[in-house]
């Protein structure tokens, strides 16, 4: 994730109504930043839509799957043909014609195995679908001290929140993994909810690579989109926590 990228004024043109809320110096740090989604499913692909769209100017897609129809109720990425096609290849081919001006690398294969990639970017955004790949990703997170954009939606309910390594709670200190907590993926999923909960991981990772933080930083944010109600709470860093907890990496 190397290709450096310049604009000249028609480039900029697309991004004329956003200008008008972050500003050009903002956009200039979008151009230059890096930021991998891990997995491109239901809040990968939106997230990265909406990422390029917005001129984020390197974007890692890892995913290992391919697409199936049942994906494309809530994936607008991928259409009836692209089914049984990598989600990754497809999703770089789309993406680039949204946005030609940005660098996208797909990477077709599991994140754990391509660590030294996500190793080089500015904010990881999670599109996974099991809590135990979340807590593996988070110990990633933690371990390269990039920040991670947490999120998952089961039903009509969402969570987001955003990891600052060192800084604030890692997803271990609130989602322990315990077996109780580890269920199969929910195949209930209300697809307004997966489109609301990367739309606000969109704007963390915005956020953090524009300003350093970000407002749900060290903060979860649940919500229920079959009442609207939203709520937002405080995470405390945990010192146990097998993950950032004051023992680890103490002999
Ligand atoms: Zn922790």
């Amino acid at each position: 994730m190397r290709k450096e990228l310049v604009y000249n004024i028609p480039d900029l043109l697309r991004y004329e109504r956003q200008l008008a809320v972050i500003g050009r110096s903002a956009q200039l740090k979008l151009r230059d930043a890096r930021v991998a989604v891990v997995g491109v499913g239901g809040l990968g692909s939106n997230a990265a839509v909406q990422m390029t769209a917005m001129g984020i100017g390197h974007l890692l897609l890892i995913d290992r799957d391919t697409v199936d129809l049942t994906n494309i109720n809530r994936q607008p990425l991928y259409d009836e043909q692209d089914v049984s096609r990598p989600k990754a290849k497809v999703a770089v081919e789309k993406l680039s014609k949204i946005n030609s001006k940005i660098e996208l690398i797909p990477i077709v294969g599991n994140f754990e195995e391509n660590a030294d990639m996500i190793k080089e970017v500015d904010v990881i955004v999670d599109g996974l679908d099991t809590l135990e790949s979340r807590i593996t990703l988070n110990a990633l997170a933690v371990k390269f001290g990039i920040p991670y954009v947490f999120a998952s939606v089961e039903g009509y309910f969402g969570n987001v929140a955003t990891i600052l390594p060192g800084r604030s709670a890692c997803l271990a200190c609130f989602m322990p993994l315990k077996q109780s907590n580890l269920r199969p993926c929910s195949y209930a999923v209300y697809p307004p909810a997966v489109f609301l909960a990367s739309s606000i991981e969109v704007s963390e990772a915005v956020s953090l690579i524009i300003n350093g933080y970000s407002p749900l930083a060290g903060k979860l944010l649940v919500f229920d989109f079959s009442s609207y109600d939203f709520d937002v709470v405080d995470l405390k860093k945990n010192p146990a926590c097998p993950v950032c907890g004051d023992q680890v990496g103490q002999a």
